[in-house]
């Protein structure tokens, strides 16, 4: 059975107290209504990291993680936050690659496999984004963008390695544009990534993968996206930044 994992992605959003009553209300309410077995995420701004891990210790399937993190160990780098720093505050995933670092910062598919890397040395789990532009998709180069960002940030990984990641594929047009992918067009890749997965390493490897869908993920479009066979949970913006939402979404995949 693959894990399914759904992770709320605040961005840049929430002052500390908003933050706080958010997991709050949250731990709460998948206490009480979920009975499901996907691992819950919660990925704040990272300076909030440590408070949220401590805060749902006692929630077994409530986790935290980063939103980004260095390529490098430590050092001289200023601004910068490594992923032992996030597993020092009790972070268990980083996001690797969210379209919008690719976009505002820069960070190449070489870049993003040095990051996930980092995020493995420290035996965290890199959720490792990808996704086409609208202009790429209507051109229909989608799969050969899909492929380039899955192969250049990931193929260098061991199969024991792969193991510890999981893939959000994340339609840039469907980001934060109340746009979602159809279920056929989000299983149709998260399909194909598990047959390039098959293809580099092998059968366990591509079944193991959890792969989740990210773009306008609401409650209402959770129920028939999770029931798809190869969309294993769902990388979520928007709709965390309300509990009520967010819970719903979780429910949705029980
Ligand atoms: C995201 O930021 O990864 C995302 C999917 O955002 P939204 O759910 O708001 O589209």
């Amino acid at each position: 059975m693959r894990k399914k994992i759904i992770a709320g992605n605040w961005k840049m959003n929430k002052s500390f107290d908003e933050g706080m009553a958010l997991v709050s209300e949250l731990s709460n309410m998948i206490k009480d209504e979920y009975h499901g077995s996907a691992e819950v995420v919660i990925i704040p701004p990272s300076l909030y990291i440590n408070s949220i891990s401590r805060m749902t210790a006692d929630f077994a399937n409530i986790s935290s993680g980063a939103q980004n993190c260095s390529n490098h160990s430590s050092g001289a780098y200023t601004g910068e936050i490594s992923a032992s720093m996030v597993k020092s505050c009790g972070g268990k995933y980083i996001i690797i690659g969210h379209s919008e670092r690719r976009q505002y910062f820069g960070e190449t598919n070489d870049w993003l496999a040095k990051k996930v890397d980092a995020v493995l040395t420290e035996s965290l789990n890199p959720i490792y984004c990808v996704g086409e532009t609208l202009e790429e998709r209507e051109s229909n180069v989608h799969f050969n963008v899909l492929k380039a960002q899955i192969s250049e940030g990931l193929f260098h990984l061991s199969a024991e390695q792969m193991a510890n990641v999981v893939v959000a594929y994340e339609p840039v047009w469907a980001i934060g544009t109340g746009k979602t992918a159809s279920t056929e067009q989000a299983q149709e890749v998260h399909a194909f990534i598990r047959n390039l997965l098959r293809e580099k390493y092998n059968e366990t490897v591509a079944d193991h993968l959890t792969i989740q869908y990210g773009g306008s993920v609401k409650a209402d479009n959770a129920v028939e996206l999770f029931s798809a066979p190869d969309i294993d949970g769902a990388l979520v913006g928007g709709a965390a930044l309300q509990s009520r939402s967010f819970a719903d979404i979780v429910k949705a995949m029980a």
